[in-house]
């Protein structure tokens, strides 16, 4: 259930030199529409908070059993993350996390106005100033808090903040049209050109979201496109060069290639999921992997594009 005039986000990171110029504060809205296989982060798809278990930690002190109004801690206190807490009876109350002595449990997801997310944001603006950064709202799909992010992101601008956003494109163009005014850069995905292909690995098409490509760059955005590196999901020579192609065709000269890795692989066992790619290993960790970077790197700059590697 949502609260009026809030926003749900699960994290806010400061000093990123990521995602975006200069230095940045990073704010992680949560819920998404899709459902990449890749994900890294998981906690950032369901559009409700929730509650982590990390079992390392657990020293099996028994707060969380005493405190849980409604019986959800599993009385067996050596369980290991997606056994501990019965989802089912589990109300998020988070009074578990608040008596946890290690960290152990954590609620991701908190309520939160603008006034609040801009307070925090705004503690690094001499940074800002300095270095060109400035805030890039990321996910999860920031935009599909659409009234939120837009307030976010114009209170941002008119305090003088660089604004971007990371966005899979997949919202109703009118969302677009709405914050266009107070964003200065999207970083937007593209993580496969063929409709079907892209519906099998993300759970969507990308019809909405070549089409809102095509329309921001028309309107005038910075957009920077983002192609994650998913061996072999996306990374066949065809997918590569009609990825390029698109990205030609909007009239682009810049792509952020982002080589597949596994450091979200243990937040799906804290939140009792499976991970589909678990098995996988990361794309710099492969012999092949550096053969492939090369070769998408290739297929982008025989188009006159300028390939940066990571975000
Ligand atoms: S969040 Fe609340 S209801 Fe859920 S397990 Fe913890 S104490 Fe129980
Ligand atoms: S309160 Fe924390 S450390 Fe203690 S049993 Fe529960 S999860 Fe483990």
């Amino acid at each position: 259930m949502s609260e009026p005039g809030k926003g749900l986000i699960f994290d806010i990171q400061r000093y990123s030199i990521h995602d975006g110029p200069g230095i940045r504060t990073l704010v992680f809205l949560k819920g998404c529409p899709l459902r990449c296989q890749w994900c890294c982060n998981p906690e950032s798809q369901r559009f409700a908070p929730e509650v982590e278990f990390r079992s390392s930690l657990c020293q099996q002190c028994g707060r969380c059993l005493t405190v849980c109004p409604r019986d959800a801690i599993n009385r067996d206190l050596a369980v290991v993350n997606g056994a501990k807490i019965d989802k089912s009876l589990c109300d998020v109350c988070g009074l578990c996390a608040e008596s946890c002595p290690t960290g152990t449990l954590r609620v991701v997801g908190r309520w939160r106005t603008v006034e609040e997310v801009l307070a925090e944001v705004l503690r690094d603006a001499a940074f800002y100033r300095r270095s060109g950064g400035g805030v890039t709202l990321s996910g999860g799909e920031p935009l599909a808090q659409a009234a939120f992010a837009g307030e976010l992101l114009k209170a941002c601008y008119l305090q003088n903040v660089g604004t971007a956003v990371e966005t899979s494109g997949l919202v109703g163009w009118p969302v677009f049209e709405r914050i266009l005014p107070h964003t200065e850069l999207f970083l937007y995905d593209l993580k496969h050109l063929d409709p079907d292909e892209h519906e099998r690995l993300t759970g969507v098409s990308n019809r909405l979201i070549l089409e809102n490509a095509q329309r921001l760059v028309a309107a005038g955005a910075r957009l920077v496109p983002r192609v994650p590196l998913i061996p072999p999901l996306n990374t066949s020579p065809e997918n590569l060069a009609a990825t390029a192609d698109f990205v030609a065709s909007l009239g682009l000269k810049e792509v952020h290639l982002m080589p597949f890795h596994q450091l979200g692989k243990d937040k799906y066992r804290r939140l009792g999921r499976d991970y589909q790619l678990g098995e996988a290993r990361g794309l710099r960790d492969t012999p092949e992997g550096g053969a492939l970077l090369r070769l998408a790197r290739t297929a982008f700059a025989r188009r006159g594009i300028e390939v940066h590697i990571g975000g």
